[in-house]
């Protein structure tokens, strides 16, 4: 039997009405939460996640600034620039797209961003929130997608085994510690896993950001087995894939998530979902 699709689409309409909703009740308030972008030049990819993200934002009623800075800033007048959207009460949410330019220092500048107003888990403090279990910060969105996909799909965790395959700061680790915190047993693999399979093949939910296109074949998979595919890659064809092999996987899986179609269309509802749980943080709390 073919494995059940795990739709992304499905899961950004859930909550895109809840959102919605949240969105009203503030307004009723006086607030309209918003989002600010710094995008420092005009890379085609950022262009392209602010085009999505702007269209994602509006669909709910969250209003986006975008501030457009030269790419020859020099770190100090983005550092001021930070500072200014931070102190800028109208602005719930920052989201400054990386990397910068090379000239540019992110170190420092991770540690600048409001920790309230950080969506994007840019600041170490939102990064050790989610290191400590504590919900009031900001998690990487992608890895929070993952989570929103297994509660919408009715998918339980706890006490289940788990397989994460990568332990990138912005996907494997985070993601890892969120399911512990909702008692998954977590084994994390990466590219110095002896038997990678016997791990894989124990695992009630594998979920995979390797960054390796169809990496995961029918041979990780035990029957039935829940598979989350995080990763986006382009093919040999020039079309989008993930880092699971879909057609040999989806024979053997009980639910699978495709790519495109999956993850990456939640990551960024994620994204103005945190806009909002950020207005509210900077006005409510
Ligand atoms: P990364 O390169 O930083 O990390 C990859 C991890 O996978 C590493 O920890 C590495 O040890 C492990 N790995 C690589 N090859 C492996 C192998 N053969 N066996 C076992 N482990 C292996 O990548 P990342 O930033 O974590 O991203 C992972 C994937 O997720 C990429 O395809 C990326 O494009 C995608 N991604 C998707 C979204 C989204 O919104 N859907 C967001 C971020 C990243």
């Amino acid at each position: 039997m073919m494995a059940e699709l795990l739709k992304g689409l499905e899961v950004t309409k859930a909550m895109r009405e809840k959102m919605i909703f949240e969105v009203e009740e503030l307004n009723s308030m006086g607030i309209t939460p918003t989002l600010g972008i710094i995008r420092v030049g005009a890379r085609p990819d950022d262009l392209s996640y602010e085009k999505g993200a702007v269209k994602r934002c509006e669909s709910v009623g969250v209003k986006v600034k975008v501030f457009e800075l030269g790419e020859n800033i020099s770190q100090a007048e983005l550092e001021e620039k930070i500072k200014e959207v931070n102190n800028d009460s109208l602005i719930h949410g920052i989201l400054l797209f990386r990397p910068l330019p090379a000239h540019l220092n992110e170190e420092n500048i991770k540690f600048l961003v409001s920790p309230q107003k950080d969506i994007d888990c840019m600041n170490p403090i939102n990064i050790a929130k989610v290191f400590a279990g504590d919900e009031s910060g900001f998690a990487p969105c992608t890895p929070e997608a993952v989570v929103e996909i297994l509660d919408y799909y009715n998918i339980p965790v706890e006490g289940k085994n788990v397989a994460v395959i990568g332990r990138s700061m912005i996907v494997g680790k985070p993601l890892s510690m969120l399911l512990l915190k909702r008692n998954a047993t977590i084994t994390i693999c990466h590219t110095r896993t002896k038997n990678i399979t016997d791990i894989t093949k124990n695992a009630e939910i594998l979920i995979v950001a390797a960054g390796k296109a169809k990496l995961v074949t029918r041979d990780y998979i035990s029957p039935g087995a829940v598979v989350i595919d995080v990763g986006i890659n382009v093919d040999e064809k020039g079309n989008l894939c993930g880092d699971v092999d879909f057609n040999s996987v989806e024979e053997v899986a009980g639910k699978i998530t495709p790519v495109p179609g999956g993850v990456g269309t939640v990551t960024t509802s994620v994204l103005v979902k945190h806009v909002i749980k950020a207005a509210k943080l900077n006005n409510l709390a």
